[in-house]
């Protein structure tokens, strides 16, 4: 298993497929992958395999693949089979908006998907677009075609939709899903400043009424069993606790490595001559990693 300099062993990649999107979330970062001076050809299926296979060779078992919107490439079945042809990569998982899942969720599950997130901020709001009147058809042919876990993403806007937690509890529930709850992180600050809603509170009412607590690996994030749902929390914003067990190295979608969400200072561009290169860009991106909030 490769490690960081600081310490951190590496076990997920974080795959940005492409910027595109159908969509304009007011909070959207795309991955941190928003710098326009940078060509924007998107990373082809072959390049991405070679990356996946560089990545395996570190010990790397899993990845997520990322946006923008990855339902939005023509090849992204053929990226999922890719990937899950190289025996070492053993989760395969996938973000995405939802609003194109029905039509794709059995392929991807077919070609080697394991499980998927799916953003879901709100019941419904004309602010908000990924909302449950949107996404339930996808939500419903995820969990009809056996992607499992499915995760429903719920950013938490101060005003906007803090008073929907419980609902969105049901309706996980419903679906089986894991409600994932997920703090604003500054991405403008007039809106940081207006919207973001701290998750301490009600992260404390989870602790108090939850029957068990799961800590995960990843990021020693939580996961509280409330009722019949369950419920993680993600509260990345000054959270040293989060840096220090962060164990993910980013491809943007026009082949760089990204050694921190919210670092642009810093990327590497992959050499995909050989499989070789491509090893030793990976390498040098793992060794830029630092501890952002410290
Ligand atoms: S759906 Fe995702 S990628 Fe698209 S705008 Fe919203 S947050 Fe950004």
């Amino acid at each position: 298993m490769v490690k960081d300099t600081c310490g951190r062993e590496i076990t997920l990649m974080r795959l940005s497929v492409t910027q595109k999107c159908n969509l304009n979330c007011p909070y959207c970062h795309r991955e941190g992958d928003g710098d326009k001076n940078r060509c924007g050809k998107e990373i082809s299926v072959s390049e991405i395999k070679g990356v996946m296979r560089a990545a395996s060779e570190l010990g790397i078992k899993k990845v997520k693949i990322t946006g923008g919107e990855p339902l939005l490439r023509n090849d992204i079945v053929e990226i999922v089979k890719e990937i899950s042809e190289i025996e070492s990569i053993k989760d395969i998982s996938m973000t995405t908006n939802g609003f194109f899942l029905d039509k794709f969720a059995y392929d991807l599950k077919n070609n080697g998907l394991n499980r998927v997130n799916i953003g879901c901020d709100s019941l419904s709001s004309s602010i908000l677009q990924k909302n449950i009147g949107n996404i339930e058809k996808g939500l419903k042919s995820a969990a009809d075609a056996g992607l499992n876990p499915i995760k429903i993403n719920m950013v938490v806007l101060k005003g906007i939709n803090e008073s929907e937690i419980g609902k969105m509890m049901e309706i996980s529930k419903r679906y089986n899903a894991i409600l994932q709850l997920i703090e604003l992180i500054p991405t403008g600050k007039i809106f940081f400043d207006k919207f973001f809603f701290s998750l301490e509170g009600i992260e404390k009412e989870l602790e108090r009424k939850a029957s068990k607590v799961f800590v995960r690996d990843v990021n020693f994030r939580k996961q509280y069993f409330v009722d019949g749902a369950v419920v993680e929390v993600v509260r990345s914003h000054l959270n040293r606790n989060f840096c220090k067990n962060c164990r993910k190295i980013r491809i943007t979608s026009d082949g760089f490595i990204k050694p921190c969400l919210m670092k642009n200072d810093n990327l590497i561009k992959i050499n995909f001559s050989s499989d070789e290169e491509i090893m030793k860009s990976l390498m040098a991106g793992i060794n830029k990693r630092e501890i952002y909030y410290k």
